[in-house]
């Protein structure tokens, strides 16, 4: 059995402890609200995507140190991607944090795959994925994880 405590691995308390990209844009393109009831986690991305590229991505929010660490991860991945390669990571993501057999390699964003073992956490480290997918596609509203 994983220790809970397992889950808090370097990266995700570095992450934690200091957010990247934590804070607003000036003039945003895309936007949306995420939120966990199941834990209280709320993020708010901040997107500017220009000729199909994600030229800046920011969040702010309230949430516990998995959702926190994702956001933060996130952000930093999907900036200057394109808006095809942020919906194949998002795949990617989802199949990483929700498939028990899976070889999906996510480089640096393995670490979150921690919460497999905790299925009341796969929510907070999927919320600002699903958040990025709002924005996305439904611009200006709030994903709701349940
Ligand atoms: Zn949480």
């Amino acid at each position: 059995m994983l220790d809970v405590n397992d889950l808090y691995q370097e990266v995700i308390i570095d992450h934690n402890r200091n957010p990247r990209n934590f804070g607003e844009l000036k003039e945003p393109s895309h936007c949306a609200n995420g939120f966990n009831p199941l834990c209280g986690d709320k993020i708010t991305l901040q997107l500017k995507i220009k000729n199909g590229i994600i030229e800046e991505a920011c969040f702010t929010g309230d949430g516990c140190a998995i959702s926190t660490a994702s956001a933060s991860l996130m952000t930093e991945q999907i900036k200057k991607m394109t808006l095809q390669q942020a919906q194949q990571l998002f795949t990617q993501i989802h199949l990483l944090l929700t498939e028990n057999n899976n070889t999906t390699d996510c480089g640096k964003l393995n670490v979150l795959s921690g919460v497999k073992a905790f299925p009341a956490r796969v929510k907070c480290a999927t919320l600002a994925w699903h958040t990025l997918k709002y924005a996305l596609s439904e611009n200006n509203k709030t994903a709701i994880t349940e």
